[in-house]
């Protein structure tokens, strides 16, 4: 059987192991698991890298622990507006939603519009029309509810900030953005990514999540890479799709273009944060220049792994 391999990531941040208990690790690590092995049975029975992405995907937004669909953050006006984006490599068809509330599963809106509308990005109210039109599962204000969450947006009123889920300074109660990378046993990649956004975020901020080449992208000539951390210098940097460009025109190796965009041009800029990256011979790269990511991969003929912190 030809090689598959899967990565996820539940945020990038101040994540310290001396600020975080063993419990909440415990259930940190086995979201992460749950989700990789959801996808992973995909690809084992050869299924493609899309349906692996968004089955992943999927999972973590279920998680109250992640700050995607379930556990999202909420906006200043104490909303949960979620951003999404999937892309496919061998196509290169892409889909992504923004400012959506209620709608339980992002990333599969996001997979809709890519093969169910002519579009590629539709935001608020007309994205919602279109999950309603095509029958996508939506859920009550209380679904997206969570305590901690609510807690975090009255601190950031206090300082009047806007707060990237990461730079609060008590680990169990950070929670991230999610996403997943995936090659399949037919040679394709596949990318998607989920989240909350920033906790009281105002006047419609979009991060870099659902903006295809900046959080998401995927080429089968290349790479497929999902990136979490602060959006707007992710946007600014046009992160995923800078390490495909690095790949293609400079021919770097995942590794190389990893390094240089996540360890030099984001850290030039104040850039704080990680991503997923896989390319088609399978290689992968899980790069943070933070404290910590919470991420996973697994390869066809390789063993899970899981990390949190810098090791
Ligand atoms: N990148 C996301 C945003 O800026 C946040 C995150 O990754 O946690 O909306």
């Amino acid at each position: 059987m030809n090689k598959f391999a899967i990565a996820i990531h539940g945020g990038a941040g101040t994540i310290l192991r001396s600020s975080m208990t063993p419990e909440k690790e415990i259930e940190y690590k086995l979201g992460l698991k749950n989700a990789i092995m959801d996808g992973d049975n995909i690809l084992a029975k050869g299924g493609n890298a899309l349906d692996a992405v968004e089955t992943a995907i999927r999972n973590l937004e279920d998680n109250p622990l992640f700050n995607a669909g379930r556990g999202a953050v909420f906006t200043s006006k104490g909303k949960n507006e979620m951003d999404s984006s999937i892309m496919e490599g061998s196509t290169l068809m892409a889909g992504a939603v923004t400012g959506i509330n209620n709608i339980k599963n992002p990333i599969t809106l996001a997979r809709t519009v890519m093969q169910k509308s002519e579009h590629v990005f539709l935001s608020g109210l007309g994205a919602m029309e279109f999950a309603e039109k095509m029958k996508l599962e939506f859920a009550p204000d209380e679904y997206f509810f969570v305590q901690h969450r609510y807690d975090q947006l009255l601190q950031a009123k206090k300082s009047d900030t806007v707060i990237l889920d990461h730079t609060v300074t008590n680990a169990t109660s950070k929670k991230g953005t999610v996403g997943c990378v995936a090659l399949d046993v037919h040679g394709n990649l596949a990318a998607g990514t989920s989240t909350g956004g920033m906790t009281n975020k105002k006047f419609g901020r979009v991060g870099d999540s659902p903006m295809i080449g900046a959080g998401t992208y995927a080429n089968n000539n290349t790479c497929a890479v999902s990136c979490t951390g602060h959006g707007e210098y992710f946007i600014r940097s046009v992160v995923a799709y800078d390490i495909s460009c690095l790949m293609e025109y400079k021919g770097l190796s995942l590794k190389e273009a990893c390094d240089i965009v996540v360890h030099k041009k984001l850290v030039a800029i104040g850039g704080e944060g990680g991503l997923i990256a896989l390319d088609a011979k399978g290689n992968i790269e899980l790069p943070f220049n933070s404290e910590g990511m919470y991420r996973a991969m697994k390869k066809s003929n390789g063993n899970l792994y899981i990390g949190i912190y810098k090791d």
